[in-house]
């Protein structure tokens, strides 16, 4: 474990995983959390999900010019399965 990363609670880093995953939070944040997400196994496979997301999302960027609305729908269909209140 190296010395001096702040350790973040589950609910914190849920609350940065949109970030993280878009690549949004500073270095310091971005290694925070993925310290976390690679130790704890609550967090793990509700990452993993939303990258999957994230991945598609990406992939269909490329073609389509209206991310916003694209991510709006990943949005809702994650708080319909209750994995994230954003
Ligand atoms: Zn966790």
């Amino acid at each position: 474990m190296p010395g001096g990363m702040p350790m973040l609670d589950c609910e914190s880093v849920m609350r940065q995983l949109w970030d993280f995953l878009d690549g949004e939070l500073t270095p310091e944040r971005m290694a925070a959390v993925r310290a976390h997400i690679e130790m704890c196994k609550r967090c793990y496979p509700q990452h993993e999900f939303e990258q999957s997301f994230l991945d598609a999302v990406a992939a269909r960027r490329r073609q389509h010019s209206d991310p916003q609305r694209l991510r709006r729908r990943v949005a809702d269909a994650l708080r319909a399965k209750g994995l994230s209140d954003a």
